[in-house]
């Protein structure tokens, strides 16, 4: 496989290791030992050479990156082409900090980094099965800070069992007092096959109402510190927002490597199935149709805080938004929802909260393009 990409893309590398599974996680990940790193990492570093990408944003995501250490973290980005600006993130779990050498990764290229807080209430964080404490987190950063990697990002969890509006805030404070330029927000979302979708019944779930709420404080708290919402989810500092992820809502090209890692290239998705043997094995993605049609560019469009205008519209497709596009906008913006200013629009907070049912109805609109 080969890219035959113009300019540089965004490279996602999957690492499908965690030391042990959260509760609530589905994501595509397994405790491993050395060998299995070290034959990963091969095969990792066999399917970069063979794309050869030249990248301006590299994401390490996962599982948890970090469990590779810092020797298989170099060696894969010594086989990556970058520009000289590439972003390249690695997520870490502050566990794993202390065995990392942040010096040595930030020399090969590491300039960002995103740990996992989720709750700075450690009777939280052990709810969701998390291992480190907040403080491990606080020293993660300092660690990752005196090495000279400043553009940090920490995740938080909202609707957490047992959280309440003060322990939010709590959280909240403890990401704002380490000053990252960024937060991510969640909502707990209970997977099925997950333990966590086991045991819902006996979960200590906050209602919908509560967790309505909560996604508001924080918006509104996030906001107030200079953290701007640039994406349902994403807050950060201006010039700090992950230009990696923006890569996905604006439908740009990216190429993933590794079980479970999604692609964009040349108009066309694929994907590697979730299948660590067959990674090793070297065998090819799974061809997953057209990507980039209207109705696509607008679903993740709108999920960032970017107005969706014509001028936007018509640079990626050459036509305006259609009427019906904008009559909707107009219904939701009414509701409070979305905000239409000259034509131009976006969700509001109240509106993210509903990001789905919206976003479903204003994309129906893009039907009409596709028949004109
Ligand atoms: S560390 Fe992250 S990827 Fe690993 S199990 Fe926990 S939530 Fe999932």
């Amino acid at each position: 496989m080969t890219t035959a990409e113009p300019r540089p893309i965004g490279l996602y590398l999957h690492v499908p290791f965690c030391k042990a599974k959260c509760l609530y996680c589905d994501f595509y990940s397994m405790p491993a030992g050395e060998e299995t790193k070290d034959a990963y990492t091969s095969a990792l570093c066999r399917a970069i050479d063979e794309a050869d990408p030249l990248c301006d944003t590299v994401y390490f995501g996962g599982g948890t990156p970090s469990q590779l250490g810092t020797a298989r973290l170099t060696a894969l980005l010594s086989h990556i082409r970058r520009t000289p600006d590439c972003e390249v993130t690695l997520e870490c779990n502050p566990g794993d900090a202390d065995s990392l050498d942040f010096r040595a990764l930030a020399a090969a290229g590491v300039n960002r980094i995103s740990m996992g807080l989720q709750s700075a209430n450690d009777a939280e964080r052990r709810a969701l099965g998390r291992r480190s404490d907040a403080a491990t987190v606080r020293r993660a950063v300092a660690l990752a800070r005196a090495a000279g990697i400043t553009n940090l990002s920490l995740d938080l969890m909202l609707g957490i069992p047992g959280q309440t509006a003060e322990s939010l805030a709590k959280s909240i404070d403890f990401c704002l007092a380490l000053e990252v330029p960024h937060i991510s927000a969640y909502l707990l979302k209970i997977e099925d096959g997950t333990p966590f979708a086991a045991m819902r019944d006996r979960l200590a779930l906050p209602d919908e109402d509560t967790v309505c709420d909560d996604y508001l404080q924080t918006v509104e708290a996030l906001t107030a510190a200079g953290l701007r919402q640039y994406e349902i989810s994403n807050f950060a500092r201006p010039g700090f927002e992950s230009r990696h992820n923006l890569k996905y809502w604006r439908c740009e090209p990216y190429l993933g490597l590794g079980p479970a890692a999604h692609s964009f290239l040349d108009g066309r998705r694929f994907y590697y199935p979730r299948d660590l043997q067959a990674f090793l094995d070297g065998r090819p993605p799974i061809p997953d149709g057209a990507g980039g049609d209207p109705a696509e560019w607008l679903m993740l469009r709108l999920r960032l805080m970017e107005d969706v205008t014509d001028a936007a519209f018509a640079a990626r497709f050459g036509r305006p938004l259609p009427a019906a596009f904008r009559q909707s906008a107009e219904r939701f913006a009414r509701q409070g929802l979305m905000t239409v200013t000259d034509g131009a629009a976006a969700l509001t907070p109240a509106g993210c909260l509903l990001s789905n049912p919206i976003i479903g109805a204003l994309t129906e609109s893009a039907a009409e393009i596709d028949t004109n």
